[in-house]
């Protein structure tokens, strides 16, 4: 597939599809499908004790970038703005510990009593001098700090947007376009172009166009669509691509009305609905 037209059928194609009943009118349209990734960061914050050291490396930590890539999701701790400028004061944690680090678990004695006659060692201690405090490691300067925590969680969107049609060629369009594996490349399209069909006869109503395909209102449902991922909350990143997917939907010689939709798959192969 190395142009739209390779993907759009041929008069060949549509008159091979109709087969002996013949072919009446037909019309091009396109589909336009949508397809992206967004990332979705949730943070909440607390208020929390840390070491000088742990201070000093939060201020050199930032969020990360949201990456729509990192299907992982990324789990990250960063410092509030207000927080710094946060002042090194005496450590909570450890405040009511005795200077010389005697266990008060055990009294600095590393053990404790089980039942009457047995004795386990204390596990706050070792040997009767307390582990280092968990918050300061020991210094007993610490600095109070608010801190971001956050998570982000790539999401999938995908949706298709069909050009008017006779209402019983739409759901089997749907599936159609549902069960592609792959969209090629040279469908895509920027939602940002102006789609409007110059033609005056048919007014600018909704009359959008791709490359002379009737696009319908479906462009603007994608572009709103698009406009609306980016405006939910939490959504830190957003990467979308849209596709317009070529069609002729035509009518059996000698009927009014549209009935038949012949459409190539990504892999060139002829398709015919209705
Ligand atoms: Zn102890
Ligand atoms: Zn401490």
């Amino acid at each position: 597939m190395a142009s739209f037209e390779d993907v759009m059928p041929s008069a060949a194609d549509v008159k091979a599809a109709f087969g002996d009943r013949g072919v009446g009118d037909t019309d091009r349209v396109v589909a336009v499908l949508v397809s992206g990734r967004a990332v979705e960061r949730s943070t909440w914050s607390d208020e929390v004790e840390v070491s000088e050291t742990d201070f000093d490396r939060l201020l050199d930590e930032d969020a990360p970038t949201p990456d729509v890539n990192d299907f992982n999701g990324a789990k990250f701790r960063a410092l509030d703005p207000r927080s710094r400028g946060a002042k090194v004061r005496r450590c909570t944690e450890c405040l009511y510990r005795p200077e010389n680090g005697r266990c008060l678990r055990c009294n600095g004695t590393g053990k404790l009593q089980v039942g009457s006659d047995d004795w386990v060692n204390c596990s706050g201690c070792i040997e009767g001098i307390a582990l280092p405090c968990s918050v300061c490691n020991g210094t007993r300067r610490a600095v109070l700090v608010k801190i971001a925590f956050g998570e982000d969680v790539v999401r999938r969107f995908a949706h298709i947007f069909l050009p008017e049609l006779p209402f019983p060629l739409r759901e089997p369009l749907t599936l159609f376009f549902k069960n592609r594996t792959s969209v090629p490349d040279v469908l895509s399209i920027d939602l940002r172009d102006d789609f409007a069909a110059a033609d005056a006869y048919r007014g600018r109503r909704s009359r959008a166009e791709v490359k002379g395909h009737r696009a319908d209102a479906a462009l603007a449902l994608a572009r709103n669509y698009v406009d609306r991922i980016h405006r939910l909350p939490r959504m830190a990143a957003v990467e979308a691509g849209a596709f317009a997917w070529p069609m002729v939907v035509g009518a059996f010689a000698g009927d009014a009305d549209p009935s038949v939709v012949v459409v190539r798959d990504e892999l060139g192969s002829v398709c015919r609905f209705g």
